[in-house]
């Protein structure tokens, strides 16, 4: 908490050295041989695409993954020279920025690979590509059994080049899962289906976060990590396995201060009217358009001077409100009373409490990985 935004009493703080830490961990795990690559899609899971990179290249990264052509774009321009693959096709009229910016596409498509080739060929370079196998989770991917056709069918472009070979797991997280069985048993089984036909395959790799902590047997050549990098468990399975450290907190300062009559109303719709007297109502610059979904109306808590205090009354688009009991017995006031100014931490550590994403997530009824993309939307990022 050493410096603010000038422009704005709310921010995220992102723990660079947290993120640098979780890769070297991830590193050490997956050993010298294996590579690293990161997920930074989505702005770095809400955490900033390009500053994180850095982090965790300097944490033994290698490669980078993203989802678009802009965050690749991005990337590159912020100088990585990395390799970079987005982990999906895209439109072909942004084809030639593939090429133009060296961003490898994950293929699934004949006719999209073909003319990425041809655009690649005729910028004199070749067009590296990693192709995509639907082992099971009905989302990308050729199916198995296309595999070597869809191989035969690109190999003889002069445009193109085959950088690797993946599947993602639908259920990487589930220890001992017949599913997830399937999945890696067919992945194996296409990958040397490729081999016995004579086509390279380069990287070969499918592990994402649970994958690679919970079955470090099926490493192959790269394992593609995200959330844990940023500090959070992909799932309680995953928990006891390893210690990580997460980057983000959300913090902001108390613009205002009342202490209203009983039964006064707070926020849209009333749906919280002061209970008795002595109690503080504190606003803070931060609602659903940064983030803070409006699901948790009413139910989340904020920490304020290292204590807990319930938000009250609907969360709005830009602020909400908070209550702190002022009546507490003499000797605690000065202790519970919020002031104007005050700091007021919506997710991360404050003295011995802490509110984490996990938390959050299960009280909007998803999961960590949704709470930190959507601090993205708005806030300033402050990197410690
Ligand atoms: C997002 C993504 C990953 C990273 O997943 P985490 O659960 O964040 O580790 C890996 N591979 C693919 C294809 C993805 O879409």
């Amino acid at each position: 908490m050493a410096h603010y935004p000038e422009d704005r009493a709310a921010w995220v703080e992102v723990d660079l050295g947290a993120i640098r830490a979780n890769t070297r961990a991830f590193k050490k795990m997956v050993g010298p041989r294996v590579q690293l690559m990161c997920s930074v899609k989505a702005d770095g899971y809400g955490h900033g695409a390009v500053r994180c990179a850095r982090a965790m290249y300097k944490g033994g990264a290698s490669q980078f993954a993203v989802a678009t052509v802009a965050e690749g774009i991005e990337l590159r321009e912020s100088g990585a020279e990395w390799p970079i693959l987005m982990l999906n096709q895209c439109p072909e009229t942004a084809i030639d920025k593939l090429v133009e910016y060296d961003i490898m596409p994950a293929v699934f498509d004949v006719d999209f690979a073909l003319m990425y080739g041809e655009r690649a060929a005729a910028a004199d370079k070749v067009g590296k590509y990693h192709l995509a196998i639907d082992t099971g989770m009905t989302r990308i991917g050729v199916l198995p059994e296309e595999a070597v056709e869809v191989r035969r069918a690109l190999d003889f472009h002069r445009g193109l080049e085959c950088a690797g070979v993946f599947t993602h797991f639908a259920t990487a997280d589930i220890i001992e899962d017949w599913d997830f069985k399937v999945q890696s048993a067919r992945f194996g089984e296409t990958v040397q289906a490729l081999e016995n036909a004579g086509l390279s395959c380069g990287l070969v790799h499918c592990d994402n976060t649970p994958g690679t902590v919970l079955h470090p047997r099926l490493l192959y050549d790269m394992c593609r990590v995200g959330v844990g990098l940023y500090g959070l468990h992909p799932a309680d399975t995953t928990r006891p396995r390893m210690e990580l450290k997460p980057a983000m907190s959300v913090r902001a300062k108390v613009i205002r201060v009342a202490e209203p009559q009983v039964g006064t109303g707070v926020g849209y719709g009333f749906t919280y009217r002061v209970p008795k007297q002595g109690i503080q109502i504190a606003t803070v610059p931060i609602g659903y358009g940064d983030g803070l979904s409006r699901t948790l109306s009413g139910r989340m808590d904020v920490i304020v001077n290292g204590m807990r205090a319930p938000q009250v009354g609907r969360i709005c688009m830009d602020q909400f409100m908070f209550a702190v009991d002022a009546s507490a017995p003499r000797g605690y006031r000065s202790r519970s009373m919020v002031r104007e100014g005050d700091i007021v931490t919506i997710m991360g550590r404050d003295g011995d409490e802490e509110i984490t994403a996990d938390e959050m997530a299960s009280l909007r009824g998803t999961i960590n990985y949704e709470v930190v993309c959507d601090f993205a939307l708005r806030l300033e990022r402050i990197y410690t």
